[in-house]
């Protein structure tokens, strides 16, 4: 079988609860939203077979994967990259906007809902940890809603707009604890 991957890469996973850990990241195609940051070019794949991802997978001694986007709970193959890392022995994680329900069983789910949607979580997502991206618009009374959530909660300063942001975020993180900061460290020390 051959499934359609955007890329398919090891580096590090720069943000969030695993940040720092050595990680197969499986880029799926396509998305729904159109952030006006995003750096992804995510509108092209290639195919890669069953077999292919394995020897890929197992290229390394980590077992760790995030499966990302595009948008990966929108296509259609990414049940089968989930199984064919889980059968390897990989944990794996997947990074959503959060627009849609997960087609398959993931081991983690980050959620970084976005303006583009207007913040729209599917109500049927099970999520290990929120992420918002903080840039010059972004607006603190939206995180009032996770008052009661059970999620990791983070931020994090838009990459470009970082000195205003971070001064901001500083602030907000002194009344509301239960948020943590998230550089997006990949950015910083300049890898994919
Ligand atoms: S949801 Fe993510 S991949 Fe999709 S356009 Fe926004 S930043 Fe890019």
């Amino acid at each position: 079988m051959n499934l359609f991957i955007n890329d398919l890469f090891w580096t590090l996973q720069g943000e969030g609860l695993h940040a720092g850990r050595r990680a197969l990241f499986v880029r799926m195609p396509y998305c729904n939203l159109a952030c006006s940051w995003c750096d992804t070019t995510f509108n092209t794949y290639r195919k890669v077979s069953v077999d292919e991802l394995k020897a890929f997978a197992m290229s390394e001694p980590a077992r760790f994967a995030v499966v990302t986007g595009g948008e990966p709970m929108m296509h259609r193959h990414t049940p089968v990259v989930v199984e064919v890392l889980k059968d390897l022995g990989f944990y794996v994680a997947a990074e959503t906007n959060g627009t849609f329900a997960a087609p398959c069983d993931f081991d983690f789910v980050t959620c970084s809902p976005k303006r583009d949607s207007e913040y729209f979580i599917h109500p049927d997502l099970s999520i290990s940890e929120i992420k918002y991206v903080v840039d010059d618009e972004f607006d603190f009374s939206i995180l009032d809603r996770h008052a009661n959530d059970a999620a990791r909660k983070s931020l994090s300063p838009e990459f470009g707009a970082f000195e205003s942001n971070i001064v901001r975020i500083m602030a907000y993180l002194q009344k509301n604890p239960e948020w943590r900061l998230s550089l997006q460290t990949h950015k910083w020390i300049g890898i994919p």
